[in-house]
This record gives structure tokens, C-alpha cells and sequence, in this order.
């Protein structure tokens, strides 16, 4: 087998967490808990449903919320067309306004495009030169007629961290919906529902060391009633989501949530440590950049630009497993459209990568990835450089 390069793309996804796979195998089999959760008849059925109402409770834990606000999805790209799209068609899917920002996910940007389609205003706020989403900018994009707002907690690409209970309470004091994207901030910060001025939140599980495939959305007592479902069939999950629920997969990410409350200030404290060891080493290369606040961020996700020298980032890929831009952006070959809108030409853009450290990187992880960084930014021929 070829030598795997260092794992450095936890903001893409997470490998499964060794204690979640177990839970999730005893879902499986004939002789395990595989029962349909709506088979309520018999014992099979009543086993599966208590997992995944321990699994709901579980979810609800990390974030502050009560597990009846947690409603099963198929993951965050989900969760927000959900909450975009059901906001949107519950008040008939004509006229209003709606805020989001340019530094969103695919999933918010492409959601809030339909809804321009069908003839709905939307906003799209620029962050600031931190690529943080202002109060201001927010209050001065909201009209009369704004009904929802949809910004991220953590951004993908650079690991900033909006203010969103301050944002929230302006959007409160307002009167309009307010969604959050938290799939990259779930286990990484204090989440608290019941403090915050939140209506619908977006979860997944495989950005927390739970399987792809499986999400969340919390719909708080504002929200209710006012989301329609996009999925229909079965009346699962109150209404709002219907389709068999995949007990395995909802049993990871309770197990992965629950994990990631246990293990929140120890781990935390070991990114911290482990980003700091890295910024350490690669301060000494002349030319980096750190995108976004310094300050407002979790530890875990570097936007880092090599402004200086020949940089091959090609060569670099081989060693290192990181992300370009996004992994979304990836697909499509397109410069990042958050470094875009942080002001980054193509060259600029075109040398500046994403590193996410997570739950099994290592002192010795990031040792190796200055030397190979090093290595590429003076082992570029001419023509590599950009
Ligand atoms: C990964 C991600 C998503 C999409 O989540 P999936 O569960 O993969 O659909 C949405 N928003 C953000 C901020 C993400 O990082």
C-alpha cells in the first residue's frame, strides 16, 4: 500500500470515531438492534425507536436544546435546504426578503439562489476584512419585509466564528427567522439553544467524527409551523421529514455528539496547543498569512497564503491532505468564493490552503507538515509558480 500523505482536511469530513462504529454495528444484524424505529407493534421496532430518541436526547445535549427541536435529516446540505427552502414555501414562495452572506456554504448559497428564482429578494452581506458577518452590516440589510436570516457559526474555509447571539438578537429584536449552518462549529464551541436568539439550527455528523449521511436541523418554538417539508412520504419526524429513519446512522451521531460533549474542554485545549505549535514553526517562513481574525475562531481550521517565494501546491498534496479552497469548491475547480470575497486575486488565491487539524492529529502530524511545507515553497520550478 502506498504511503497515505498526513491527514490535514477534517473540515471536509472526520473519520468515524472507533467508539461510534460500535454503536452503529449494533444496529445492524439479525442478532442487533435493526428493528424499523415505526414498527411500534412489536419489540424489534420499540428497541430501534428508544436508540434513536437516546441518540435525539444525545444531539440535543451538545447544543442546549430539547430533543423534541431535533428533527433527523440526511446531513447539514439537508438540514438547510430544509430550513431555507421550508421557511420559504410555508409563506406561499413569493415576494419577501431574505439575508444570508457571500461567505456561506454551497448548500445556504445555492438554497437562497432558488428562492431568487422564485422571485424572492436575498441579500448577500460581505464579511469584513476578519471575514466576520457585523451587527451593522446586518441591521442595515433589513427591510420591512426580511423574513429569514441564514448565516454560518463557524466559516469552512477559515475557521472564523461569527458573534451569532449578538447577530441573533438583532435579528430577534426584527422580527424575522433566524437559521444558523453550526456544521462546523457543533463540538468545537459552546452551543446553547436555550440562551440563544436561534430558530433553526443545521447539524452533521461526519464533521465530528460520525458517518456521512446523516444530520440534523433544531426547529425552535418560533419556527414552529412555519417550515415545510420537503420530503414527503410517511409523516415521519412530525411532519417535517419523512423516509425510514436510519437507526445506524442516527445512532453514530448521537454517540458522536455525546463523545463530543465528554471530550469538549480536553480536546479543545489539545487543538489550541497543537495549532499554536504550528503556527510557531511556520512563522519563521517569510510571506504567510493567516486569512481571517486571529481572534475569532476556532483552533481547529487555518486559512494560511504563502505570499512569498515559489509555492507548489501540487507537489505539496502528495505529502499533505488539505483542501485547496473547500472540498466543495474543489469540484468545481472555481477560486474560493470566500477568499473572493475576502478580497484575494486568482495568484493570491491559487497559494493559500486550507489545514483542519482534528481529534487524531498529531505533535509529530504537524512537525512533518512544516518540513514538507518548506520543502515546497523552494522546490518549485519557475514554472509551478504562481
Ligand atoms: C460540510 C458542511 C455542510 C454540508 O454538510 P453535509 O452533511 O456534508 O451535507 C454544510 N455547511 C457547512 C458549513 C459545512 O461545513
Amino acid at each position: 500500500m502506498n504511503k497515505r500523505p498526513l491527514y490535514f482536511d477534517y473540515a471536509a469530513t472526520t473519520p468515524v470515531d472507533e467508539r461510534v462504529i460500535q454503536v452503529m454495528i449494533d444496529c445492524l444484524g439479525f442478532n442487533a438492534n435493526f428493528g424499523n424505529p415505526a414498527s411500534s407493534s412489536h419489540a424489534f421496532g420499540q428497541q430501534a425507536r428508544q436508540t434513536v430518541e437516546q441518540a435525539r436526547r444525545q444531539v440535543a445535549g451538545l447544543v442546549g436544546a430539547q430533543a423534541e427541536q431535533i428533527v433527523w435529516t440526511s446531513g447539514a446540505t439537508e438540514s438547510n435546504n430544509l430550513a431555507i427552502k421550508g421557511v420559504a414555501q410555508a409563506r406561499g414562495m413569493t415576494g419577501g426578503h431574505v439575508i444570508t452572506s457571500q461567505i456561506e456554504h454551497k448548500a445556504t448559497l445555492d438554497t437562497a439562489r432558488q428562492l431568487q428564482e422564485a422571485g424572492i429578494a436575498v441579500t448577500y452581506l460581505v464579511p469584513d476584512a476578519e471575514g466576520l458577518i457585523s451587527v451593522e452590516a446586518l441591521g442595515e440589510a433589513l427591510r420591512d419585509d426580511t423574513f429569514l436570516v441564514s448565516l454560518m457559526l463557524v466559516n469552512n474555509e477559515l475557521g472564523t466564528l461569527n458573534d451569532i447571539p449578538a447577530i441573533g438578537a438583532r435579528v430577534r429584536e426584527h422580527g424575522a427567522l433566524f437559521h444558523v449552518d453550526a456544521a462546523q462549529g457543533a463540538g468545537k464551541v459552546v452551543i446553547d439553544l436555550a440562551r440563544w436568539p436561534v430558530d433553526l439550527m443545521s447539524f452533521s455528523a461526519h464533521k465530528l467524527y460520525g458517518p456521512k449521511g446523516i444530520g440534523a436541523l433544531y426547529v425552535g418554538p418560533r419556527a414552529q409551523q412555519k417550515v415545510l417539508a420537503q420530503i414527503h412520504g410517511g409523516g415521519h419526524e412530525g411532519g417535517l421529514r419523512s423516509g425510514t429513519l436510519a437507526t445506524h446512522q442516527i445512532a453514530g451521531m448521537g454517540s458522536a455528539f455525546a463523545l463530543a460533549a465528554e471530550s469538549f474542554a480536553e480536546e479543545s485545549a489539545v487543538i489550541v496547543a497543537l495549532r499554536e505549535r504550528l503556527l510557531e514553526q511556520l512563522g519563521s517562513i517569510p510571506g504567510v498569512r493567516l486569512n481571517g481574525s486571529a481572534t475569532q475562531r476556532i483552533p481547529h481550521t487555518l486559512s494560511l497564503t504563502f505570499n512569498e517565494g515559489e509555492f507548489n501546491a501540487a507537489a505539496l498534496s502528495a505529502g499533505i491532505a488539505f483542501s485547496a479552497t473547500s472540498a466543495c469548491n474543489s469540484a468545481s475547480n472555481a477560486p474560493s468564493h470566500v477568499l473572493q470575497a475576502l478580497g484575494h486575486d486568482a495568484r493570491s488565491a491559487a497559494r493559500t490552503i486550507r489545514l483542519s487539524l482534528g481529534r487524531f492529529t498529531t505533535e509529530q502530524d504537524i512537525d512533518q507538515a512544516v518540513q514538507l511545507i518548506r520543502t515546497a515553497l523552494t522546490s518549485a520550478p519557475a514554472f509551478w509558480t504562481v
